[in-house]
């Protein structure tokens, strides 16, 4: 038996090996993909950690792991099925086995919310993405379209602007919700043009993304937009399927914690950006999984 499992390792998931490991406890720590690290693999520059100006994601995330593992946190690539709760006792099922625990750190964050326009699912993969670090080397030298006003619509437009020949960032509002700063770099950006007040209301093509229907909210003026690829960034819904059914979700299906990040379900904990929360980044998480494993260790004291 484990004194928790860990399920996720994004820097919430990371950070409360890191905690746990320093507390002596016996813990175990479940990632769906062979790759931690969450959301941030794929950011391709982090410039808010404190210390750490302009790192690139993939290399905190290797950075996180790295400590966890000279601390000798465990690691399995196994997926998890179902959370089952018996008198006070926690099972964790995977695809291949059945733990049990004493606590459970849900450290399984969000991921990327869908447009929902015709076009969107039909053309996934070919011309419709959701990660600009990943995708952008295909539209070298071409024109593709940004959706979104948040941070990682505004950062996603400036890494494709530095390859792309064209960046259209196309916006429901006439302002921007991303950081300040992102904002300014955006609108300094030659190659990047914001299309405000304008919705996409279907992403056309033959078996490739060749152009978007737009509509402008204020004038109702409709339009054609050629390009090559549309990168979608229109927020985040939380992982949170694995607790619905034994912990309080709010109406956003965000895990209900506050910053001890105990749920309503004892023994059970929601670190990173699974659980409500007014700021949702890297400190953020990396925080909520060292408050996380302080309470786990008080419950624990209880319990014994
Ligand atoms: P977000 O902040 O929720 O922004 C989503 C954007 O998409 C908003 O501008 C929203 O418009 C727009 N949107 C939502 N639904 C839409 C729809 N159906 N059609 C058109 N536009 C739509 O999400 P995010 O940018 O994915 O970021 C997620 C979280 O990660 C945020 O908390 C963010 O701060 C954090 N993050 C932080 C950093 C960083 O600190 N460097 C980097 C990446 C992400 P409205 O503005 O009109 O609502």
């Amino acid at each position: 038996m484990y004194d928790i499992i860990i399920i996720g390792s994004g820097p919430a998931g990371l950070a409360a090996a890191i905690y746990g490991q320093r507390a002596g406890l016996s813990l175990l720590v479940i990632e769906k993909q062979p790759m931690s690290g969450g959301q941030i693999i794929n950011t391709y520059e982090v410039d808010n950690y404190p210390g750490l100006q302009g790192m690139d994601g993939f290399e905190l995330a290797t950075k996180f792991r790295t400590h966890a593992d000279a601390l000798g946190a465990s690691f399995v690539t196994e997926e998890v099925r179902g959370i089952e709760t018996v008198d006070g006792c926690h099972f964790v099922v995977t695809d291949q086995n059945r733990y049990e625990t004493r606590t459970i750190v849900l450290a399984t964050g969000a991921v990327h919310r869908k447009l929902g326009v015709p076009g969107e699912d039909a053309l996934s993969g070919m011309g419709v993405s959701y990660c600009a670090t990943c995708d952008g080397a295909f539209f070298r030298g071409k024109d593709v379209a940004v959706i979104g006003g948040g941070d990682v619509a505004l950062e996603d437009a400036l890494f494709l602007a530095r390859t792309s020949s064209n960046v259209f960032l196309i916006h429901r509002r006439d302002g921007l919700r991303g950081a300040k700063i992102l904002q300014e770099r955006v609108k300094a950006t030659e190659n990047i043009t914001i299309l405000w007040d304008t919705v996409t209301e279907e992403i056309c093509g033959a078996g490739q993304v060749e152009s978007l229907a737009l509509k402008n909210k204020k004038t109702g003026g409709q339009s054609t937009l050629p390009v090559s690829g549309v990168f979608i960034a229109v927020g985040i819904t939380p992982d949170s399927a694995l607790i619905k059914d034994l912990a309080e979700l709010d109406d956003g299906g965000y895990v209900k914690a506050d910053e001890s990040c105990q749920t309503s379900c004892p023994g059970i904990f929601a670190a990173g950006d699974v659980r409500t929360k007014q700021l949702r980044q890297v400190i953020t998480a990396a925080a909520d999984g060292a408050n996380a494993i302080t309470s786990v260790q008080n419950y624990l004291t209880q319990q014994a």
